[in-house]
């Protein structure tokens, strides 16, 4: 059977890359066989081209190791970490935006940053993978927004507001399980203004980490389709980072797109980051996404090389026994088209135009 091509909505790669400077040949082109996400891999798994995020860490935060071991002990309840100054994040951001142009060409265009849909199309034709560039919590932008319009010239076409430490522009969700995303303040008059020159400038505006406030006020600023790029749905399991089925429905009433989020501690009904689960979950989360949002509306959100993942998936490589497991379950081969890479397409086309 010929391999379904996925185009994805989240993954973390940039930030992987700037943590290791003087080793992103290896990283990246080579490829080490470690965490999820490098060229050879991509290339094997029929990883077609996806998301990729801009994200400035937190310093003096303790280890992933540490975060992780409470998300593998419910219930949980982690503080967040205190706002990061624009300057500072903007350095980094520049770093990762830079990095980002130089997979384009360290790769000799096997990996191809793309600004529309149609170069997206054309880089999958050609065999190429399709990059673009997004940014995840907005603290490399002042509220006068005039760094929002340099990352715009260098190929930012989607945005979150905020990662779920809080920033100038609004506050995310804490990570807490079990818990509801209704967790604080909504956007700020920035956040506003940022919502607006996004809606202008024609780029996705990501809800995901946004929580229930910040929801609604985005909601009340346009009718433009709402998009959250990795999330899950909260009926399954009651994570403060997934949808309860009001924002899915407002989500489905504006065209709009939720990417399907692999980490563990959104799928796991039970919360825990433990990758020792089976595919049960995994298409309990699409059948409820699918229930409330129609076949239009679902894409993968991967989270690659952001969070642990299911053992099934493992990595990159492993999206062939996921639609093995999709098509074993049931969805016929034009609705795992669809989820796989045409619906994300689809919602980009109406976000950004043709
Ligand atoms: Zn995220």
């Amino acid at each position: 059977m010929t391999q379904v091509p996925v185009f994805d909505g989240h993954n973390d790669l940039l930030l992987r890359l700037w943590k290791a400077p003087g080793r992103r040949e290896e990283i990246f082109l080579t490829g080490e066989g470690v965490w999820h996400l490098d060229l050879p891999r991509m290339r094997a798994g029929g990883f077609a081209g996806g998301m990729f995020a801009i994200y400035v860490p937190s310093p003096h935060v303790g280890d992933a190791g540490g975060f992780m071991a409470m998300m593998n002990n419910p219930p949980y309840d982690i503080p967040l970490p205190a706002m990061i100054g624009q300057p500072e994040a903007a350095a980094v951001a520049l770093g990762q935006a830079g990095l980002f142009s130089w997979m384009e060409r360290a790769s000799d265009g096997a990996f191809r940053g793309c600004r529309s849909v149609a170069q997206i199309r054309a880089a999958m034709a050609a065999g190429a993978v399709a990059g673009v560039l997004h940014m995840e919590g907005a603290e490399a932008i002042g509220a006068d927004l005039d760094a929002l319009h340099v990352f715009h010239a260098a190929g930012l076409r989607s945005l979150g507001p905020v990662w779920s430490r809080p920033t100038i522009f609004g506050h995310g969700v804490p990570f807490r399980f079990p818990g509801d995303p209704d967790t604080g303040p909504g956007l700020t008059a920035a956040g506003k203004a940022l919502a607006r020159e996004c809606a202008a400038l024609r780029m996705v505006f990501d809800m995901s980490h946004l929580n229930a406030a910040g929801f609604r006020d985005t909601m009340a600023l346009s009718d433009r389709p709402l998009v959250a790029t990795h999330s899950n749905a909260w009926a399954v399991t009651p994570s403060t980072r997934n949808l309860t089925d009001w924002q899915l429905d407002a989500i489905a009433e504006t065209d709009g797109i939720v990417g399907l989020n692999f980490a563990t501690v959104f799928l796991r009904p039970d919360g825990r980051e433990s990758p020792d689960m089976g595919w049960e979950p995994v298409v309990r989360h699409l059948d409820h996404l699918i229930a409330r949002l129609g076949e239009d509306r679902v894409g993968f959100g991967s989270d690659f090389d952001g969070a642990t993942v299911p053992k099934g998936i493992g990595d990159v490589t492993g999206l062939p026994a996921l639609i093995g497991a999709l098509r074993a379950h049931g969805y016929d081969a034009p609705l795992i088209a669809k989820l796989a890479h045409g619906n994300w397409l689809a919602a980009l086309e109406r976000i950004w135009g043709g």
